[in-house]
C-alpha cells in the first residue's frame, strides 16, 4: 500500500509539472473597465488613477475566493487545502511587467512585489503579449485535459490582434516567439476603434459602456452572422488587388495588396474612409455608413488573412507544415473575424490548419491570462528578481529595448 501511495504521489507531482495536462479552476477573474466618458478614448492619467483607486481593493475582494479549509475563519487565518496538502500561501505571484506605460505598470508590479515579499514566494513578471498568445492553452486547461483536441501544442503560428499590437509570430516554445510580421503603423484594434468613431452614429457612440468602438462597429456593420457573406472572400491574390466600386461610387483598397511583404499596415483604411465621409459633408446615409463599416472590417481582416497565408506559404516552402493558427488579443473576440479567417484558410488551400481562438471573455485583457502565463513559467523553473522594474518596450522575440528578456 505504501508503494502504491508513493507511485500515486509521484504521478501527481509529475502532473503538477505539466500545466497543460492539469485542470485549472478560475477562482476569481474580475476586471474594472473605464467607462465611456464621451471623450473618445482612454486618457492615460485616467487609467493610472483608476489602477491606484481600484487594484488593492480588487485584490482584497478576491481573497475570500481563495480555497480555504475553514470558511468561518477570517481570510488572514485560513489555511488552504490543495491536493491534500495544507498551504498557508500561494505558490507564486505573477504580474504584468510590460510592455506598456511605466507608471501604470508600476502600480501592479509594486503591489505584486509587496504580496510576494509578505508571503515569501517567488515573483513572475509576465509579458502582456505572451500572455495573450498563451490564453488558448489556459482555456483548454480550464476545460480539462483531453476534453479538447485543439489544445495548441508548440510550435504554432500566433496572430496577435489587439488594441496596441498586430503581430504574426512563430511560437516555438514558452519563451521563443519569432516575429514574422508586425505593423508598420497603427494596430488593428486601434484602427478599428478609429473607424468606429468616424462611422458610428452619435447616439450609439455616446451610449456604449466602454470605448471599444471597433466592437460596436462590428455589431453595426453586421446585424447577424447571416450577413457575413456580404463581404467576399478573395479566392486568390488577384482578388485582393481588384475591388470593384459599389453603387455609392467607392471601393476601399486592402492594404499592401500588391506586394507580398510580411508586414502589416492599417492606417490607409481609416484615411480612405475619412476622405469619403468628409466628401459627404457629414451627410452620410445609414446605408452607406453600414457599407463603410463592413469595408473597414472586411479590408482589415482580409489584410490579416493575406499576410497569414503568405507566412504559411513561406514556412511550407521551408518544409514546415504548421498545424495550428492561434488568434488572440481583443480583436480575436470578433465573430466576423472568426468566420472570415476560417473561410480564407479553406479557399487558399490551408483547410487542414487548425484555427484556435480563446473564449470571447478571455480575448480582451484579463488577469487570468497573466496568472496562467505565471503557471507555465513557474512550472518551467523561471523566477523574476524582486528588484525588477516595469518594461516600457519589450519585444516578443526575447530582446527588450529596455534591457529585459522573456523569462528573466
Ligand atoms: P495590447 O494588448 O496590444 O497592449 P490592449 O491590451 O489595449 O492592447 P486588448 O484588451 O487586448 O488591447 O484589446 C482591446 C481591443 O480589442 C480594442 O481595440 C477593442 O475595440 C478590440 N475589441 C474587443 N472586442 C472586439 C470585438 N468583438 N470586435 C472587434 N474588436 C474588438
Ligand atoms: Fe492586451
Amino acid at each position: 500500500r505504501s508503494l502504491a501511495r508513493n507511485i500515486y504521489r509521484f504521478l501527481k507531482r509529475q502532473l503538477e509539472q505539466r500545466p497543460e495536462s492539469v485542470q485549472v479552476r478560475l477562482l476569481f477573474n474580475e476586471k474594472i473597465t473605464l467607462r465611456n466618458t464621451g471623450k473618445g478614448g482612454i486618457w492615460p492619467p485616467e487609467a493610472l488613477n483608476s489602477h491606484q483607486l481600484n487594484l488593492a481593493k480588487l485584490i482584497e475582494t478576491s481573497l475570500p475566493f481563495l480555497p480555504g479549509s475553514d470558511q468561518s475563519l477570517p481570510v488572514q487565518k485560513r489555511l488552504w487545502l490543495r491536493d491534500g496538502q495544507i498551504k498557508e500561501k500561494p505558490d507564486f505571484v505573477s504580474v504584468t511587467r510590460g510592455p506598456g506605460m511605466n507608471q501604470n505598470l508600476a502600480v501592479g508590479l509594486n503591489t505584486a512585489k509587496g504580496l510576494a515579499t509578505a508571503w515569501q514566494v517567488p515573483l513572475l513578471g509576465v509579458h502582456h503579449m505572451q500572455a495573450h498568445a498563451l490564453t488558448p492553452r489556459l482555456a483548454t486547461a480550464i476545460k480539462g485535459a483531453g476534453q479538447d483536441s485543439s489544445q495548441p501544442e508548440f510550435p504554432f503560428l500566433t496572430l496577435l490582434v489587439s488594441g496596441g499590437h498586430t503581430m504574426l509570430l512563430h511560437s516555438k516554445s514558452l519563451l521563443e516567439h519569432e516575429i514574422l510580421a508586425s505593423t508598420s503603423d497603427t494596430a488593428i484594434g486601434d484602427e478599428l476603434d478609429k473607424c468606429g468613431r468616424m462611422l458610428l452614429p452619435a447616439e450609439i457612440q455616446h451610449n456604449t459602456p466602454d470605448t471599444s468602438f471597433g466592437k460596436y462597429l462590428s455589431a453595426y456593420a453586421f446585424k447577424s452572422s447571416a450577413e457575413f457573406n456580404s463581404w467576399s472572400v478573395p479566392q486568390n491574390r488577384q482578388d485582393e488587388i481588384i475591388r470593384p466600386q459599389n453603387s455609392f461610387g467607392w471601393s476601399i483598397m486592402t492594404p499592401m495588396a500588391k506586394n507580398r511583404e510580411l508586414c502589416f499596415s492599417f492606417s490607409g483604411i481609416s484615411s480612405q474612409i475619412k476622405r469619403i465621409v468628409s466628401d459627404r459633408h457629414c451627410d452620410t446615409s445609414d446605408e452607406e455608413r453600414t457599407l463603410l463599416a463592413r469595408a473597414a472590417l472586411g479590408t482589415a481582416f482580409e489584410h490579416l488573412g493575406s499576410r497569414t497565408i503568405i507566412a504559411l506559404e513561406q514556412l511550407r516552402d521551408q518544409g514546415l507544415h504548421i498545424p495550428t493558427l492561434v488568434v488572440s488579443g481583443g480583436v480575436a473576440a470578433n465573430d466576423f473575424l472568426r468566420y472570415y479567417l476560417r473561410q480564407m484558410l479553406d479557399v487558399r488551400s490551408f483547410h487542414k490548419v487548425n484555427l484556435v481562438f480563446p473564449p470571447v471573455e478571455l480575448c480582451t485583457d484579463n488577469a487570468a491570462m497573466i496568472a496562467w502565463t505565471g503557471v507555465e513559467m513557474f512550472e518551467a523553473g523561471y523566477r523574476t528578481d524582486l528588484g525588477c522594474g516595469p518594461l516600457r518596450k519589450w519585444s516578443m522575440d526575447g530582446q527588450s529595448e529596455d534591457g529585459g528578456i522573456l523569462g528573466a
